[in-house]
């Protein structure tokens, strides 16, 4: 797991980022330069490990109902885990976190529009 320390160590935390937004487009930028799968890993190693560390959120989250208390800050460095595979995946797949990002903004809105915001199916 990498934390705000590791961050700090490496030099991805640079001071820039702490006065302002960081914006999808830098984040995915910075974050592509840890990928160091293989291309033909390309798709299948960041699926994967998304599966996986939204696996660890949802476990950090059981967690709390085992143990009572609830550690805010190692579910949001999972969260930033599972960032770092979705930004890998959108690489792969040509397509920017921001669209992605905008793209679900879009369908949520016309969900909200037409008062389907509630119910199932991907296509409301
Ligand atoms: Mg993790």
């Amino acid at each position: 797991m990498i934390n705000e320390t590791d961050l700090e160590a490496f030099g991805y935390w640079q001071e820039q980022w702490k006065s302002k937004p960081l914006d999808m487009k830098s984040y995915q930028s910075e974050a592509q330069k840890t990928a160091i799968y293989g291309v033909n890993h390309a798709v299948i190693y960041p699926a994967l490990g998304l599966a996986g560390e939204a696996g660890e959120v949802a476990n950090k989250v059981k967690k709390m109902l085992r143990d009572g208390d609830f550690d805010r800050n190692a579910v949001a460095a999972e969260l930033g885990d599972c960032m770092w595979y979705i930004a890998a995946l959108s690489r792969d797949l040509n397509i920017s976190m921001a669209e992605i990002a905008m793209s679900n903004l879009e369908k949520l809105m016309k969900r909200k529009a037409n008062g389907t915001i509630k119910g199932s199916g991907d296509n409301r």
